[in-house]
């Protein structure tokens, strides 16, 4: 934990640089959190994750073994392929797109830094007034994520939900 509060003015300092990249820190990098934000608007729901690497595969540097590299794909397709996100099926969501990126685990990265798995995904409801919940699955994937922060905004307001232990429901009020 001491290391990590030591990380952050170095990333607050980085902030400006990083401008382009504002879906890179969905909230603070702790090991054993994951941060979602989630966003429902008409039909559209959109939503946006982050998992340490140390959660993800259990290492924060490039690749340096066939197994690590191995870790590093498996991660990404666990992502790409949404299964850890199930919307309430009476809405009808479809996924649009998905789009996952790993940060840390190239070349340029820093030694001794921290590594995320940042992904992004567009969701299209034909009856989204049937979305009252979506259930994130994300420590069912990831074994060693304990705690799951979901950030959520509709048209009704935002709000935070913690979801701990086997908890995957998130409350989605419109
Ligand atoms: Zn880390």
């Amino acid at each position: 934990m001491k290391m990590h509060m030591m990380v952050f003015p170095f990333l607050l300092a980085a902030l400006p640089m990083m401008a382009n990249a504002a879906e890179r820190q969905l909230g603070p990098h702790i090991h054993g959190q994951a941060s979602v934000n989630m966003s429902v608007d008409g039909g559209l729901m959109d939503v946006q994750v982050s998992v340490p690497g140390h959660d993800a595969v259990g290492f924060e540097h490039p690749p340096a073994s066939p197994r690590e590299r191995s870790a590093v794909d498996r991660a990404t397709a666990t992502l790409t392929g949404a299964g850890w996100l199930v919307p309430a099926s009476a809405a009808g969501c479809t996924l649009a797109s998905a789009k996952v990126s790993p940060h840390g685990f190239g070349d340029a990265a820093e030694p001794g830094g921290h590594a995320d798995f940042d992904a992004e995904y567009h969701y299209a409801c034909r009856k989204v007034a049937e979305l009252d919940h979506v259930d994130v699955r994300l420590a069912s994937a990831f074994p060693a994520v304990r705690k799951v922060v979901v950030d959520i905004i509709t048209a009704s307001g935002s709000n935070q939900q913690d979801l701990e232990g086997s908890a995957t429901r998130v409350d989605v009020r419109q």
